[in-house]
Formats: C-alpha cells, structure tokens, sequence
C-alpha cells in the first residue's frame, strides 16, 4: 500500500530538537520502502535497521553525515495503516512532535487517500521463536497468523503507575482508533536531566503525557495510554523491517534500543533492504 496522492503539509516542532519542523507524505513505487528527504537539499535516508545510529529517547537514522530523528510515530502510523511504500519529506531534521502521539499521522494519510500497490508487499513469517533481553526489557515474537502485539510495562516505585499492560490484535483492533492516539510520555523529575543532554526541548504539556511524583499531570485519554504508546513505538520501530510481520510479540518493558534490535535481527535476511 501506498497514498493515492501527496499528503498535505504538517507543522511543528521537533520534541526533542524543539526546532521548527514540517512534513509531508508522498506516494511511492513497489518495493521502495520508506524514505525520509530531507529539504531543503533533497538527500535522501533509507528507513532501514542498518541506519539506525542512536536510541537514547527516541531513534535516530543517519547515513553519510545526515541525519533524522524522531521517526518512529510517523512510521508507526505509516506501517499501522498498512502502508509500507512512502516518501517522507521533512523539513527541520525531526519529524513534528504534533500531539506526542501518531493520530495527526494516521489523519494525515487517511486525508491523502491510500492505495494498494499493483505488486502487494510480502509479510515475514517465523519459522522459530525468538528471545531477546537487555537490562530489564525483553521481547518475545513467536510465529502466528497474523500481527499481534503485548506489552507489559512495570513501574515498582511509582505506585499510581505500577504494572499496565495494552494489547492489539491486527485482524481484531482498530490501529488508528486504539493505538495511534496514545501519547508519549515522561516524568516531570527527569526533564531537567534531559535538557541538559539536549533532549526534550520541544516537549510540552500540549506534546506528553507529564508524570509528577504522585500522579498524572495531564489527562488521559486511555486509562494505560504508557502502554499502549509504548506498543506505538514498537510498531514504528519494527516498520524499519520494511514489511508487514506475522508473528505475535511479547514485550516487557520495551524500548528504542531493544526494538531496534529485534528489527536488525528480523531484517537479516534482506540486508539490500538499506
Ligand atoms: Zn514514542
């Protein structure tokens, strides 16, 4: 699938670089995958595993000296609607924090229109289970019939937080209705720390879910929004395999770097993918 035509323009801010940042989608042919075009000098990265080149916060591609930050909300709202052939045009070097979520994204291409392509992408299967673990997070994909996701998250020391967990099921749930609104999220206490390694500086209140010391500091709109963004992330992560995936997943504790290796491993067999 691809869009039936260019999408309109998205403005905003970068939420980590805080820089004015626009983006547009555009069609794309069979098997070209998705590509970030950075303007104004039209260069050009593959969204592919090979080019992911930093996790901290939030994933990063790079390629010849340019880079882009950001993309997993744009390419979880993209591989979430079954799209896997687009251009994404950006200006800013990060794609737009919007509302911290990938609802504007999914709006953006449902806009646009989409197409299926005339030669349809294939879906990667499993043969065996895989296991893979780093520092408390783990991530379990067993082989299915279909793309189905879990993730648990777990906050011991904060008790309003403490264990959430949020599901999707790709035959039985609504992606754009059930995942791509949650939102990002971060704790209030951590943000100074974050600026100072200069992260986080477009994020707002109109941009994340804030977590104060004994409760929400924004309004939810899914009583385990974390954890449904956090399986918004995984998703966006995993699209850098390029193709939709049948395989059910487990996630404890998922993050950047953990998915992204999940997508290096899954991507092995395709390495003319980047
Ligand atoms: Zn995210």
């Amino acid at each position: 699938m691809t869009l039936a035509a260019p999408s309109a323009i998205l403005q905003g801010v970068g939420l980590h670089s805080g820089a004015d940042a626009s983006l547009r989608l555009l069609p794309a042919s069979a098997g070209s995958g998705f590509v970030f075009r950075l303007l104004p000098s039209g260069q050009e990265i593959v969204a592919c595993a090979a080019n992911v080149i930093d996790t901290s916060r939030c994933t990063r591609l790079g390629t010849n000296g340019i880079e882009v930050q950001t993309v997993e909300h744009i390419l979880s709202a993209l591989a979430g609607l079954g799209v896997y052939d687009a251009v994404i045009e950006l200006s800013g070097g990060e794609v737009p924090a919007t509302d911290g979520s990938a609802a504007p994204f999914t709006a953006l291409l449902n806009e646009a229109g989409l197409r299926p392509q005339e030669i349809p992408v294939t879906a990667l299967t499993l043969t065996q289970p895989l296991y893979i673990t780093d520092r408390g997070s783990s991530i379990i994909a067993i082989p299915a019939e279909n793309f189905s996701a879990t993730v648990v998250l777990d906050y011991p020391k904060v008790s309003y937080l403490g264990t959430q967990a949020a599901v999707y099921d790709e035959g039985a749930d609504d992606y754009a209705g059930q995942i791509a609104p949650a939102r990002t999220f971060g704790f209030l206490s951590e943000i100074e720390a974050l600026r100072a390694r200069g992260l986080g500086l477009g994020a707002t209140r109109d941009n994340a879910v804030v977590l104060g010391e004994d409760r929400y500091e924004t309004p939810l709109r899914f009583p385990n929004e974390l954890a449904r963004h956090k399986l918004l992330d995984l998703i966006g992560d995993l699209a850098l395999v390029g193709r939709p995936l049948q395989m059910a997943l487990f996630a404890i504790k998922p993050g950047h770097t953990l998915n992204t290796r999940l997508a290096s491993l899954l991507s092995s067999d395709r390495p003319e993918n980047c």
